[in-house]
């Protein structure tokens, strides 16, 4: 058993889909098809939920959007005069807007999850439709009720155990040879809906792959496969063409965005290859992502991640900067949930660089004044070279500040001033 996974830029339109047919059309094995929202339905229906959350007055404006873009897709896909799918896409619509009159509860990630979710249950619906009129059913799966989480909303913990149980009994691979099923979104025990954070179907598909025992994973992406630089910046990136899993960790870790970062580790531990394919031009081969005995001559990869902080701290007493001190300032990253890009120490200071969260750094920041002088620089970026050589590094940091730097064996890594 295979699974496929299609993100939103994959299913933007009624050609998105179609094409998505032609793709698991020539398909003979057992299959799972994971979908995300279509486009950017996901942000759209953030704008709902803020709006609804906050009282703002626009649900209804913000609500239109979502409603407006599914219709025209249905509309294009089927026609118009009352057939099933329409029936049950204007009924997902209208459970999503009853939700939106009812008062919301205190709980911003709790309304969140339970609104978003529309997103992917409406692109699911409109695949599936789609492959049984094309003559290829798939089952309709409501991942929900099988991908059981903790009640962490927005950012759910999977009970993998449960999760297993249940997934084998809703994937059986009885009376079908092909499932279509929401990513991104899974429920608790009690039937509430959550998420697994934003961008977050690759990891249901990856997990659906380890509690399944798949095969292989394929990601559907608008880029030819896992590339060693962004085209838009570098127009002789290229396509690597395989990659063991602690690459594709460490990659991701450094920013690189072609693989949510969650999604290597199950399939790693059931040494399960994941393929990262084009939808736009299926017949290539794309990248492979697996375990690997050769050690690989790779090319330089550059990573180049925006939206950073850079902090310097110095102690108020000019103390050395020692372990206790280090544990003080870890304990209150870890509070704040910031995650560590960058560190570097010297005898009488600490500085390192996180993501930009704007809502919470200045509390941060407040947090750590009374022991320290801090220091911060809000329009600095991340540029990571792996696998560096003298010229990768030229090239990547030339006309640039650079304001840290930093290299061990393989990896070489600057802040730098925007
Ligand atoms: N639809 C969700 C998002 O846009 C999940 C995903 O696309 O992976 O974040
Ligand atoms: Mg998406």
């Amino acid at each position: 058993m295979d699974i496929f996974k299609f993100g939103g830029a994959s299913v933007k339109d009624a050609e998105g889909v179609k094409n998505l047919f032609n793709i698991i059309n020539t398909r003979k094995e057992n299959l799972i098809i994971v979908v995300s929202a279509m486009g950017k339905m996901t942000d759209a229906l953030e704008a709902v939920c803020n709006a609804y959350f906050h009282r703002a007055g626009e649900t209804a404006e913000a609500l239109e959007r979502v409603k407006a873009f599914h219709r025209g897709i249905v509309r294009e896909l089927f026609g118009t005069g009352g057939n099933k799918v329409e029936k049950q896409v204007e009924d997902l619509l209208q459970t999503l807007e009853d939700m939106t009159k009812e008062e919301p509860s205190l709980s911003y990630d709790y309304e969140y999850d339970r609104l978003i979710c529309f997103g992917e249950l409406l692109s699911t619906t409109i695949v599936a439709a789609y492959l049984e009129r094309q003559g290829r059913k798939a089952k309709w799966v409501d991942i929900r009720k099988c991908l059981i989480t903790d009640a962490n909303y927005r950012n759910a913990g999977v009970n993998l155990e449960l999760s297993a149980r249940m997934c084998r009994q809703a994937f059986t691979f009885q009376d079908t040879f092909m499932y279509v099923t929401q990513g991104f979104i899974a429920g608790t025990t009690t039937n509430q809906t959550t998420t697994l954070g934003r961008e977050g179907s690759d990891y249901t598909a990856a997990l659906l792959a380890n509690l399944l025992d798949a095969e292989e994973v394929t990601i559907w992406k608008d880029v030819p496969g896992i590339m060693n630089a962004d085209p838009k910046l570098f127009e002789d990136a290229e396509v690597i063409a395989k990659m063991s899993y602690k690459e594709a960790i460490e990659l991701s870790n450094c920013g690189a965005k072609v693989i949510h970062p969650k999604t290597i580790k199950p399939l790693q531990n059931k040494g399960i290859p994941l393929f990262v394919r084009s939808f736009l031009y299926p017949e290539s081969h794309g990248s492979v992502i697996r375990e690997l005995d050769e050690r690989l001559n790779l090319p330089p990869i550059f990573i180049d991640k925006g939206n950073q902080l850079l902090l310097t701290l110095t102690p108020r007493d000019f103390s050395f900067i020692a372990e206790e001190k280090l544990s003080g300032i870890f304990a209150t990253l870890a509070k704040y949930r910031m995650r560590l890009n960058l560190m570097q120490t010297s005898a009488i200071s600490f500085s390192f660089c996180i993501d930009l969260h704007e809502a919470v750094f200045r509390q941060f920041i407040e947090e750590l004044h009374d022991e320290y002088e801090v220091l911060y620089n809000k329009n600095v970026r991340l540029l990571t070279i792996r696998h560096y050589t003298d010229d990768a590094i030229a090239r990547m940091t030339e006309g640039k500040k650079i304001l840290v730097e930093q290299r061990s064996r393989l990896t070489a890594r600057f802040v730098a001033e925007e």
